[in-house]
């Protein structure tokens, strides 16, 4: 059966000058995560309807599902049917779906919402919902009009050519298509915050690429299976992701080896920071993404922050900065990464750490530790020695 689609966009309709280059975003990412069905495009003034041919009632529903989880950039999604211009079309059509939700749900008020952009018809709105209404009661005598809170509302939105009659409205994501900001680097590890922190920014137009930094035979294959597993749930909102695995063991080894362990946190995140930053250029990264959050661990106090963010030559954004850990996992379980980043696998961060690492890092220290060690050399290692991998 032929099925359509009224997706509404939120935010999107601010942008006017730009509008064109969003709209075709969101329709690539609609596609995009529609692969496995059949769906045609269409487009119209300020929403966009997609036709699908559906199998039955559990594949509408599982697109209009797909749609409200996985795209960015649209406020709703109505699976509707196409009724004509005319009259008594919408009117059987209002009938129709009314039988269906009453047949299926305790429904006892209803109200009928018309919407006509293009004001091609002779009724205004209210005219015509009000006419409509009647029908619907002269089919279904045991209901009643309820214009505030109705267990049932009917939707018709009378377009150019013809009208669509919904009754169901799915809440979306909202926020900007993927792409629309460019690509960014997000520095994932397996723990619960760098996923989240990278689906934020997902929503705010960024396209992802994934740096994982690990320490083999110190970290595991297992933590690496886990990381590739949390990027495949953010897979989940753009076409494509790649994966950067850097090596950190010679890195953290050195380290270890040479410098005075109260700062050796700070000084790995900032030779992550400078591997990222030589990754970032020949990739063409606009922004980093971190899970940092302030407080949270002994590397995020402001002084240790900003110790790291002072080697980043990109904008960092930490989506996560201000949240509380609940708010955090809160999204974490609504993504789906929860219960993979708290699988009990090693990152590389936590090994070799100091009992005592200092809180409160002055930058002009951290420079003494490193001018211990030719500290470029390692990193230009750790970039040729990365691996690439593509999901
Ligand atoms: P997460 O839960 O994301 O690991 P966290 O609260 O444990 O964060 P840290 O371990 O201090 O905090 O890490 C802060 C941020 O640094 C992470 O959110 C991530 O963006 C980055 N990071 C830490 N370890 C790694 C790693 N092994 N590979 C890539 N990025 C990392
Ligand atoms: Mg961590």
């Amino acid at each position: 059966m032929k099925v359509i689609y009224l997706l509404k966009y939120g935010e999107l309709m601010l942008k006017h000058k730009n509008k064109r280059f969003f709209e075709d975003l969101v329709i690539k990412n609609c596609n995009s995560v529609l692969r496995e069905h059949k769906v045609k495009k269409l487009k119209l003034f300020g929403r966009f309807l997609l036709e699908a041919e559906v199998e039955d009632d559990v594949e509408k529903d599982a697109i209009a599902h797909k749609l409200s989880t996985r795209v960015f950039g649209i406020s709703s999604v109505s699976p509707g049917t196409v009724a004509g211009l005319d009259y008594k079309n919408i009117s059987e059509e209002c009938i129709r779906q009314a039988g269906i939700i009453t047949r299926t749900e305790n429904i006892k008020t209803f109200k009928i919402d018309v919407k006509r952009p293009f004001k091609n018809v002779e009724m205004n709105s209210l005219e015509f919902a009000s006419e409509l209404g009647g029908d619907v009661l002269d089919a279904f005598p045991e209901l009643k009009v309820k214009l505030v809170g109705p267990d049932m509302t009917i939707y018709v939105e009378i377009l150019q050519e013809f009208s669509i009659v919904y009754s169901k409205k799915y809440n979306c994501l909202r926020g900007l298509p993927v792409g629309s900001s460019g690509k960014a680097g997000l520095l994932l590890s397996g723990g619960i915050d760098s996923p989240v922190a990278g689906y934020l920014a997902q929503k705010r137009g960024c396209y992802l690429n994934c740096i994982y930094f690990h320490s083999p035979p110190h970290t595991s294959q297992k933590a690496k299976d886990k990381v590739f597993e949390l990027a495949r749930k953010l897979l989940n909102y753009q076409t494509h992701i790649r994966i950067f695995t850097v090596d950190f063991t010679e890195t953290q080894l050195m380290f270890k080896k040479h410098t005075d362990p109260q700062y050796f946190v700070v000084l790995g995140r900032r030779m992550m920071m400078r591997i990222v930053n030589e990754i970032a250029r020949k990739y063409e990264f606009k922004a980093l993404v971190t899970g940092e959050n302030l407080g949270q661990v002994s590397s995020q106090t402001l002084e240790n922050l900003h110790a790291i963010n002072s080697i980043a030559e990109l904008p960092v954004i930490r989506p996560l900065i201000c949240f509380d850990k609940e708010e955090t996992i809160e999204i974490a379980r609504r993504i789906g990464t929860f219960d993979i980043s708290t699988l009990p696998y090693d990152d590389c961060c936590t090994l070799f750490l100091p009992p005592n690492p200092n809180t409160r890092s002055k930058i002009i220290n951290l420079e003494k530790e490193e001018a211990k060690l030719d500290y470029m050399q390692i990193v230009h290692r750790a970039v040729e020695s990365m691996q690439i991998t593509d999901l």
